[in-house]
């Protein structure tokens, strides 16, 4: 059933502070409510150190509740796990939670769908539906960790949708998981992955969040990724390095470059020659991603032989360049493709929610 109440878990302990100071309540009232909402609380009726008259009229005003498991994956090969939660208005994004020698990492999703066309991945597929709220995207780290058992230490913004195309959502949700009375995870423990929205970027830099930006670039050349990501039609890679040599200047951060190979389209070593002149203008780390095959898209991945010489030639030019380990390659790990394929067997019949 859908209503007019919001989210109790989109506001600030501040903001709560505020709504509940209107009704009259002492100070400390939001700090409990904001310690309950923190542990994972499911229902007002749970904050059981409140008055009930408190409780039945912060029902009234909100809602408060927890996503539903639709499907959860565990990879056999190394631990990932992979939600397909259900939102309260029926749509479902996907999580993946993934453990690396420094700790458990999540991977979280910003929007149901995605529009900004990118030829390689499965997110896009269906289009967007609609923005995640910052409730949502908070939901998606605190019930990963409590239903996995698993405590999360970083956050990487990696999953379906585009970031910067739900800014103010994904910046309050940024400033909502870093609270200290709250979840408390370090914005230096946080990445945004951004198809490279550049008019975004002194905006994002104004708002001081110490995070690390990853920039999907994927070809360094406009012919090339203006043919495989839409996004650069109009902006193109000139303005995106003079936006990422901005970014780096005005936050001291450096920007990785997320980089997937594939086969016979960004993988030559001229293209190799000027991903490593852009890479030591602005300081950027490279991440080289071995593409994943998605059913739907007709790209492979660059062979073996092929990404090493790639790598070398980087490291030759001085660029600091890292592969990424694949994770979860036996569960569809990769973004959008968990959706797509359940919503594809529910359409067929095959499966019901
Ligand atoms: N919209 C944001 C974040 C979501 S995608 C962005 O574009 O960065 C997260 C990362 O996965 C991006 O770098 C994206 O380009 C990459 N990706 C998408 N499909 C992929 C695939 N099939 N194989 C490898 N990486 C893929």
């Amino acid at each position: 059933m859908q209503d007019e109440k919001i989210n109790i878990r989109d506001l600030l302990p501040e903001e709560i502070g505020a709504d509940l100071a209107a009704m009259g309540q002492p100070a400390y009232r939001a700090k409990q409510v904001f310690d309950w909402l923190t542990r994972g609380a499911g229902g007002f009726g749970e904050m059981t150190n409140l008055p009930k008259p408190l409780r039945e009229a912060l029902a009234e005003r909100f809602y408060l509740g927890a996503p539903a498991v639709i499907r959860k994956q565990v990879s056999a090969e190394d631990g990932t796990v992979k939600y397909l939660w259900g939102l309260r208005d029926g749509n479902a994004v996907e999580t993946v939670v993934m453990r690396y020698h420094y700790g458990n990492s999540v991977c979280i999703s910003t929007q149901v769908g995605c529009r900004q066309g990118c030829a390689f991945c499965a997110s896009t597929i269906g289009g967007l539906v609609r923005c995640l709220t910052p409730g949502e995207m908070l939901e998606e780290v605190m019930f990963s960790e409590k239903e996995s058992g698993l405590k999360i230490g970083h956050i990487v913004l990696m999953g379906i949708g585009e970031p910067l195309d739900n800014f103010e959502n994904v910046v309050k949700f940024l400033r909502l998981v870093n609270h200290p009375q709250g979840m408390n995870i370090g914005m230096r423990h946080i990445s945004l992955s951004t198809c490279g929205l550049t008019e975004r970027f002194a905006e994002l830099a104004e708002q001081d969040l110490q995070i690390t930006l990853s920039v999907s670039l994927h070809a360094p050349d406009d012919e090339t990724r203006s043919r495989i990501m839409p996004a650069n039609r109009g902006r193109g890679v000139a303005r995106l390095m003079d936006e990422c040599e901005l970014y780096f200047k005005r936050t001291g951060r450096r920007i990785s470059f997320e980089y997937a190979m594939i086969d016979g389209v960004n993988d030559s070593e001229r293209q190799a020659a000027l991903l490593a002149k852009y890479a030591r203008r602005v300081c950027a780390h490279v991440n080289l991603i071995p593409l994943n095959h998605v059913d739907e898209r007709a790209f492979r991945p660059t062979p073996p032989e092929r990404l090493r010489a790639f790598k070398a030639a980087l490291e030759r030019e001085g660029v600091n360049v890292t592969v990424r380990r694949s994770l979860g390659g036996d569960i569809d790990a990769s973004c959008g493709q968990l959706r797509k394929k359940t919503a594809d067997a529910i359409s067929a019949g095959t499966e019901r929610l």
